[in-house]
């Protein structure tokens, strides 16, 4: 069973499908049972969303801006393609 860090920590590699099988299941296992991980999933499901959508051309809110940096710092904002 995942903990609360390591849910967090492999969040990213399960929104990317990069997980094997068994290990997205031991995941979801934790995301059921954690409201707190539920909801760092469902902030970072949107941010995925938000981020395809940038890549598209379309605009992101100064909002939503805000909110990352208060998230993560401007860290995530500074490297463009990546
Ligand atoms: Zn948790």
């Amino acid at each position: 069973m995942a903990d609360c860090n390591e849910t967090l920590a492999e969040l990213h590699r399960y929104l990317d499908s990069e997980l094997s099988p068994g290990r997205a299941d031991e995941i979801v296992a934790h995301l059921k049972t954690c409201t707190d991980c539920q909801g760092a999933f469902e902030f970072h499901a949107d941010l995925q969303r938000v981020i395809r959508v940038k890549s598209q051309g379309d605009v992101i809110t100064p909002q939503f801006l805000s909110n990352l940096r208060g998230c993560f710092g401007s860290d995530i904002l500074g490297s463009p393609g990546g």
